[in-house]
């Protein structure tokens, strides 16, 4: 899995337009800072599911003002995504625990969301198991932005992963990481 090359540029231009398919009600914006194709050592599959968990919640936590700001930037060594909502927030008191497999803010409520309070845990196990970051802010009443960092792929780096790649079957979505 860790020889996976990925455009980062791409899969989140893509799920950034099926949200705004799939919730019209939603105003949805992206600020896309990266001018080219930008790769990342990451399963494409692995990378969409963490935007797609990021995205659901921030949809799932913002009844009342329905607007998702996602972000697109690099460092110089780091590709960045960013999902920003105007929604119910987090406490201080509860932002360390988010990430926690089965923690739910408000038990009761997030039940009749249908959540199981596993989306976040799932999506830090995937970035972290590509040496990525995720992080977390938030004010409560204000809404959250929930951050990826991972890596960016040299070109001689690149080269060589499409090299393995290449000699290598795609693995299966929903396969265990190696
Ligand atoms: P699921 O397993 O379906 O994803 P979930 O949304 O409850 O269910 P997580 O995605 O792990 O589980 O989120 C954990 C908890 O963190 C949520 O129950 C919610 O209380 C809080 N949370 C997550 N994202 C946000 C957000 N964007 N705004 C406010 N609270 C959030």
């Amino acid at each position: 899995f860790r020889n996976q090359v990925t455009d980062i540029k791409e899969v989140v231009n893509q799920v950034f337009s099926n949200f705004k398919m799939i919730h019209p009600d939603f105003t949805f914006s992206l600020d896309d800072d990266l001018r080219k194709a930008t790769y990342v050592s990451m399963f494409r599959d692995h990378l969409e599911q963490v935007l797609i968990i990021l995205m659901d919640n921030a949809v799932k936590y913002s009844q009342t003002r329905k607007e998702i700001h996602l972000s697109l930037s690099e460092d110089r060594r780091n590709a960045q995504v960013s999902v920003q909502d105007f929604g119910e927030g987090i406490s201080p008191e509860n932002i360390d625990r988010v990430f926690n497999r089965f923690y739910r803010v408000d038990k009761a409520r997030s039940r009749e969301k249908g959540g199981n309070g596993l989306g976040l845990s799932i999506a830090k196990r995937l970035v972290e198991g590509y040496n990525g970051k995720v992080s977390v802010e938030s004010v409560i009443g204000h809404g959250s932005i929930f951050q990826i960092s991972l890596h960016i792929l040299t070109t001689a780096e690149r080269e060589h992963l499409a090299k393995l790649q290449a000699e290598k079957p795609t693995p299966r979505a929903g396969e265990a990481l190696a």
